[in-house]
């Protein structure tokens, strides 16, 4: 999704990641299914990897043409990385009326919300130490 379009007709870039701006939501009824098959994957993986048969695991759990011999922490990364995607859905906060605009999937039509007060940097970093 490069850009969206906000009620108050605001154009919201979508640059990448990082964005103040942009969340992703992981809805409560993802969560489990998302740590399950991250952990059961990357259990399989530490087990091939022991064995010198990490490409195994590349032609089970990524798609189709992925570098097969990619370092670890890329693999892992990649992997993660698909696993959270395809479990949220993208929110953007709008910088000119504070709206929030959300898609459940990138090719659907966004639900938007007002806030009730004004509103700004709602998606800003939550700190962690993790
Ligand atoms: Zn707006």
């Amino acid at each position: 999704m490069s850009s969206v379009r906000c009620t108050c007709q605001q154009v919201i870039r979508d640059t990448g990641e990082d964005l103040p701006y942009k969340a992703r939501f992981l809805p409560d009824q993802n969560v489990e299914s998302l740590h399950r098959s991250v952990s059961s994957a990357l259990s399989e993986l530490v087990s091939l990897a022991s064995r010198n048969q990490q490409q195994e695991w590349i032609g089970k759990y990524m798609r189709k043409g992925y570098p097969m011999e990619m370092d670890t922490p890329s693999l892992i990364h990649d992997f993660i990385w698909g696993v959270v995607v395809a479990n949220t859905g993208l929110a953007y906060e709008c910088g000119n009326c504070g709206r929030l605009l959300i898609y459940r999937k990138t090719d659907a039509s966004a639900k938007s919300f007002v806030p009730e007060a004004p509103s700004k940097g709602i998606f800003n970093r939550i700190p962690s130490n993790v």
